[in-house]
């Protein structure tokens, strides 16, 4: 009888599916949504939208309509193309896909987004992470060094970084770039709150690809996320691509809340605010340090031996409260938690919550 466990991969029978907490009845701060719905009038013209939508066709593979839309609204630079993908995940996929030769190296900081990481395994190209300093800064001599000895295909640079928050110095990721003898992809999920883009920069690296995502700016249940770049690279990750990974609905809604991108603008800068707010009240906290964020989330860790986060962490989500727990994961992240910024009320309740834990 044919078994599975003697047909699949080990290294895949090793690994646990991409864990997704049930926040039923919870406050979620766990994975940095938009905590704001549609006002209204959108939501109601986006019903009006979906309810033209010829379900029973395929998408028109191209999305020809959402692509010019995005170019135009994220300011990509002439000359160059998009890619879309069902979230930036799947565009992760078609890179990894994409370079993936016999011995290809693909590298990131350390720790940085579980994707990275997870698809070079399905690919089997070896992943070679360079660890960040003990405050989560980017060592840049030591990933100048490792690149020089893995000649990696492929390089990752989250910009601003999950789960850290902090941006790591822009002359540090030319640096990276210029020296790199492959492709760098600069992941520029959180760029809505960072404040800076190497967007505009596509044109002077010919190495260089950005990519990014709607899913912070309150579209993540719309699965979206693009890749910016040069025709040379955009035609070869395209070639990986599943025909139809934009479905119709996706396209049709996200095309009607970009052309109102100002509402999502709105939204960033209230989580924005609100991260100031946050990080005031979590600085003036015993018993945990934040680190600065360039996101819309702060990590915090709690001092304590082992386990001290993850009894925080337990105790915030009895009273309610839905974070990330990063203990357990990459030794730099020990006792170390992931915090969402919400709305003025959730935000409230996250920080009564954790200061309850904390001094319990
Ligand atoms: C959230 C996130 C993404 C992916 O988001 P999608 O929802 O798949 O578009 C990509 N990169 C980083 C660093 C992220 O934090």
């Amino acid at each position: 009888m044919t078994e599975a466990k003697n047909v699949i991969r080990p290294e895949i029978q090793a690994m646990h599916a991409y864990p997704v907490s049930d926040a039923t009845g919870l406050i979620k701060l766990d994975v940095m949504e938009s905590p704001w719905p549609l006002p209204d009038w959108l939501a109601k013209e986006v019903g009006e939208v979906v309810s033209k939508v010829a379900i029973n066709r395929y998408p028109v593979p191209s999305a020809e309509r959402l692509r010019a839309l995005i170019r135009g609204v994220m300011q990509v630079p002439a000359g160059c193309d998009v890619l879309l993908g069902n979230g930036s995940d799947e565009c992760i996929q078609y890179i990894t896909a994409a370079v993936a030769r016999e011995g290809a190296v693909v590298m990131a900081p350390t720790p940085s987004f579980a994707m990275f990481q997870m698809h070079a395994l399905f690919y089997r190209v070896r992943f070679a992470g360079v660890t960040l300093r003990n405050d989560f800064s980017l060592d840049a001599e030591a990933f100048l060094a490792a690149m020089d000895k893995e000649k990696p295909a492929l390089v990752w640079i989250a910009f601003p970084n999950n789960p850290t928050g902090n941006a790591f110095p822009i002359a540090d990721i030319e640096r990276i770039i210029r020296a790199a003898p492959g492709l760098v992809v600069i992941d520029e999920a959180y760029q809505p709150f960072a404040g800076a883009t190497f967007m505009p920069r596509l044109t002077e690296f010919e190495n260089m690809v950005v990519m990014r995502t709607v899913s912070k700016i309150s579209m993540a249940g719309l699965r979206l996320g693009y890749v910016c770049g040069r025709p040379e690279w955009i035609g070869a990750f395209n070639k990986t691509r599943s025909p139809f990974n934009i479905n119709v609905l996706t396209e049709a809604v996200a095309i009607k809340l970009l052309e109102n991108k100002a509402v999502l603008d709105q939204q960033a800068v209230r989580v924005l605010n609100e991260r100031g707010r946050v990080q005031s009240e979590l600085a003036e906290l015993g018993g945990l340090t934040a680190y600065p964020s360039a996101a819309n989330f702060v990590l915090g860790r709690v001092a304590g031996g082992k386990d001290a986060g993850t009894r925080v962490f337990e105790r915030m989500k009895a009273s309610g409260v839905l974070v990330k727990d990063f203990s357990g994961g990459h030794p730099l992240l020990e006792n170390c938690l992931r915090l969402t910024i919400g709305t003025p009320a959730e935000n409230r309740a996250m920080i009564d919550a954790l200061r309850a834990a904390l001094s319990a």
